[in-house]
């Protein structure tokens, strides 16, 4: 009998993949040898082992799982879920969490897709061939030509782009914080870039982090799941939606296909794609017109009630009543009419001075509205500096523009039937408390802040905001003090975040995009109001010095940048430099001058916080990192010594750099110094500690103790949702309606309308719909979503995966589009329009509505025919709303990881074809 050892065995499961795996490094050979009687030894053998360490996988799944890794000679053997977790009251538990993807970690972090040690490249870019070299080579090229640019032109042309694999582990993000401070790179930010903001929120709110734990969920009795399939992308969380309905709560999907989420719900609502703001307004023009509303609610807590001129269309200000309020520039003062005294009145929570930086202005004025009685319908006259004007309210402008989504209009629009729509208005309106779970998709579409707008406007009319089991459940995170500290401590801050959406636009020749395939009027229009708000300085220009050197760290842009392949073009043509950061060998690191190899979840010290359940997880190292491997905190730190060193060598005087006002003396000869601390820290471990000791709403414990237990509970968990400043998440929303505090709005109340001159102009004052982008002579919607076997680009390789789902990318079509095109289910097709093409498999399903095409997203670039993937074809990186880019309004203008725009994947059409 052919003896097995654990070597050989490993390598037999790694080959049946290797079809369509990035075939890099050489892990198995790292695998200890040992032998075994056979295949049924090797598995009793299995429920050995050394040692058992706590972990999770620290990437976008948003999971944290709690896992037992197990070790045996000093191979990750297997995982198990830990499991460990309370109820929070009557809710059923948290536990056990984990999913397939976890569940096989132990072999794909063994794959041949690893990145073993520092490459350089040989041969043009994308060519594929390497030149192993050492840590210090690598580092002293790099460190050398990152000083040429920084002295040459300014730190300001080098980006350092992280990517969710990265950013969301706790420990790595700080020190990309810490490093990017120092050094002052840019840094474009992934919340925006990848089109996840959620900038009706803010809009509507100030504040973009209204998500509560999962188990919220069980305490709705009505759930609209909007947009967002979570029985594929929240695999460990999707199980309180079904228990929900075990409670009797209505679970509602809303999507044009359907999806495995829409499979287990009461209804299924399946608008056309992109016509889902025409029938959240229809469902708010039948809660307004069958008065379902509750008025108590948004007479304190909304603008609803706040006095409209009826000649300019402008919120009534101090400005417009008095002298001293037009000298003293007083617009965010504004008015009710009080039915009680029958004049008009100062509206409770407005009129509220800026508060100095790290002050809560929440906590100034209150939105009690006392002994006024406001009116929500209505006309008055009133005397202003232009004489006597005509005011109304929002409520009763808001009831006019509702009266275009009549149901029967709505489902002229959306295909939805009137009675459809009806009904479910009721159903949500009628539920207390009702909740709206939608993903980040609807951020992703361009008008998607209308959409969240209308969201919003439903929750507040049947007084859903702030209230347990309901409000838009889109994120949360958590409050990032302990990172901050760690990112800024003893130098302040000098960091330049910038939105990856105005970056690409900056740096990827966006206009020219929208040109070639949304036309010279959108082009030059969109890029008229962005030339202006930059003008203006309501958005930072990080554009002056040009784009030199590219560091992705955790990033695998070239696989998602939703810009054709004019991001790829200008990005790997024009880039001096490029240094990736990456575990595992994806296309952007495969087009880099520079690979770093970078440890895997089971191989370092990091923490996990995330919003959707209550506790701090750790992540313990369970074996030495795979070659020359090391965490991200040990990558930035060998950077920051080469950079130390070269600039000694080389007697580099330090530069004056002009950061947000802030003028900075950088001298890089101090980079490493500067970096650890003075010495005090020197490993992810310490990273992690002084994050724990520093953090808000975290139990103070050591990091050794948290290792030992896996994860601990955070503070200020009082029931489901994030209501506590004890907590280290974001509860502003629900303390704003608990307890009156304005919100961060100009109008200090949730904000429905919203009379910036741009607004006005683009006709969205008030939540609206708008369709959808097309590209002219293209019939079909391409709509994308996050996959089930995979999180974004990682595990989309793993064989063993891969045999779950098709073996190879698919993309799904609806039966009667396949006939018109002669194509059967299996069949390679060609998806293009004019940015490009690309070649997938025909998934050929009912469940896609005619006239659209759905595909999971993640899919690497190397594992389509000519290394072309979804990314081709869709052209909407340029697509800058104007609106996104408004300024000098309270709330409105840059705000980082708040109010930027988002770069947007939907918006555009294609067309297929059998492949020959
Ligand atoms: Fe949980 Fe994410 Fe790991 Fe799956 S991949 S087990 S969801 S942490």
């Amino acid at each position: 009998m052919t003896k097995v050892t654990r070597r050989n065995f490993l390598q037999g499961a790694t080959a049946s993949g290797l079809g369509l795996s990035l075939q890099f490094g050489h892990a198995t050979k790292v695998i200890a040898n040992e032998n075994y009687r056979g295949s049924e030894d090797l598995y009793r053998k299995k429920w050995t082992w050394d040692s058992v360490v706590r972990g999770t996988h620290g990437t976008n799944c948003a999971g944290t799982c709690a896992f037992n890794v197990f070790v045996k000679n000093g191979v990750v053997w297997r995982e198990e879920q830990q499991g460990q977790y309370e109820q929070l009251g009557d809710v059923p538990d948290f536990g056990p969490r984990g999913c397939q993807k976890g569940m096989r970690h132990h072999k794909y972090m063994y794959g041949d897709q690893r990145v073993l040690y520092p490459l350089k490249r040989k041969g043009k870019r994308g060519e594929g061939k390497w030149q192993r070299i050492s840590w210090d080579q690598a580092t002293t090229e790099i460190a050398d030509k990152f000083l040429d640019y920084a002295t040459q032109y300014n730190p300001e042309c080098i980006s350092y782009a992280s990517g969710t694999q990265m950013s969301v582990k706790m420990a790595s993000f700080a020190s990309l914080l810490r490093f990017g401070n120092i050094t002052g790179v840019t840094v474009p930010e992934f919340f925006s870039g990848v089109g996840d903001l959620p900038t009706g929120s803010h809009m509507t709110l100030g504040q973009v982090y209204t998500g509560d734990t999962f188990a919220s969920v069980y305490k709705s009795k009505c759930v609209l799941v909007w947009m967002s399939n979570p029985a594929v992308t929240r695999i460990p969380d999707a199980h309180f939606f079904w228990e929900a309905r075990y409670n009797g709560t209505q679970v509602i999907a809303i999507s044009p296909e359907f999806t495995p989420t829409a499979m287990h719900s009461n209804l299924w609502l399946n608008p056309k794609p992109g016509t889902d703001s025409a029938l959240a307004m229809a469902m708010a023009q039948v809660i307004l017109s069958e008065k379902l509303y509750q008025p108590d609610y948004i007479k304190e807590q909304s603008d609803l009630p706040l006095l409209v001129r009826t000649d300019t269309k402008e919120l009534l200000r101090k400005e417009h009543l008095s002298l001293y309020g037009l000298l003293a520039v007083a617009d965010n003062v504004y008015y009710m009419w009080n039915n009680k005294t029958n004049a008009m009145v100062r509206a409770p929570g407005t009129g509220r001075a800026d508060m100095p930086i790290g002050r809560d202005r929440r906590k100034q004025g209150t939105l009690d509205l006392g002994d006024i009685q406001p009116a929500l319908e209505g006309r008055w006259l009133v005397k202003t500096l232009d004489g006597e004007i005509e005011v109304t309210t929002v409520f009763e402008m808001l009831k006019e523009q509702c009266k275009d989504y009549e149901p029967e209009k709505a489902s002229a629009i959306t295909g939805i039937s009137a009675d459809a729509i009806r009904k479910t208005a009721r159903v949500f309106a009628k539920a207390q408390p009702a909740m709206i779970y939608a993903g980040y998709a609807s951020c992703k579409w361009l008008h998607g802040d209308l959409l969240q707008r209308a969201m919003l406007l439903l929750l507040s009319l049947t007084a859903n905001i702030g209230r347990e089991g309901g409000g838009l459940q889109v994120a949360n995170a958590p409050i990032a003090r302990g990172m901050n500290q760690f990112g800024f401590s003893d130098i302040g801050p000098a960091f330049r975040l910038i939105s990856g959406t105005t970056w690409d636009y900056d740096h990827g020749n966006m206009k020219a995009l929208n040109t070639k395939i949304y036309g010279q009027e959108l082009a030059d229009t969109y890029d008229s109001y962005y030339q202006e708000s930059i003008a203006e300085d309501w958005f930072p220009d990080y554009s002056k010095h040009g784009w030199k050197m590219g560091i992705f760290a955790g990033n695998n842009g070239a696989n998602w940048r939703a810009a054709g392949s004019a991001w790829r073009k200008n990005a790997f043509e024009e880039l001096e430099t490029i240094v990736s950061l990456a575990p595992d060998m994806g296309v952007t690191s495969f087009y880099s001058d520079y690979v770093l190899p970078i440890a895997h979840h089971y191989e370092r010290h990091d923490l996990m916080l995330q919003s959707r359940i209550p506790y701090l997880q750790v992540l313990s190292e369970a074996v030495p990192p795979l070659g020359e491997s090391v965490d991200d905190w040990e990558a930035n730190k060998r950077l920051a010594a080469a950079i130390s060193k070269r600039a000694k060598e080389r007697g580099i005087a330090p530069i004056k750099d002009a950061v947000d006002g802030r003028t900075v003396r950088r001298d890089y000869t101090k980079t490493l110094e500067l970096y650890t601390m003075g010495g005090r820290v020197n490993n992810s471990k310490d990273v992690a500690q002084f994050i724990i000791n520093s953090s808000h709403g975290i139990p103070k414990i050591s990091f050794d103790e948290l290792s030992v237990k896996g994860i601990v509970k955070v503070n200020g968990v009082n029931n489901t949702m994030w209501d506590t400043e004890e907590s280290p998440f974001h509860s502003e929303i629900a303390r704003s309606v608990m307890k009156k505090h304005p919100y961060e709005t100009i109008t200090g109340r949730q904000q429905f309308y919203i009379d910036h001159e741009w607004f006005i102009e683009f006709g969205e004052v008030l939540p609206t719909y708008k369709p959808p982008l097309s590209i002219k002579g293209y019939p079909l919607r391409m709509m994308m979503g996050h996959a089930r076997h995979g999180v974004h680009s990682m595990w989309r390789d793993d064989s063993l995966l891969l045999s779950l789902q098709r073996g190879e990318p698919d993309i799904y079509v609806n039966p009667d589009d396949a006939i018109d095109r002669r194509v059967v289910d299996g069949d390679m097709i060609r998806i293009f329009n004019s940015a490009g093409e690309f070649f997938a498999m025909a998934h050929v399903s009912s469940g896609i509505q005619p006239g659209m095409l759905f595909m999971y997203h993640g899919w690497d670039p190397k594992m389509f025919k000519n290394e072309k993937n979804f990314g081709e074809v869709i052209a909407t990186a340029g697509l800058i709303k104007p609106t996104s880019m408004a300024g000098d309004y309270g709330h409105l203008g840059y705000r980082p990881l708040a109010f930027a725009p988002n770069q947007t994947y939907k918006d555009f059409t294609c067309d297929f074809e059998k492949s020959v």
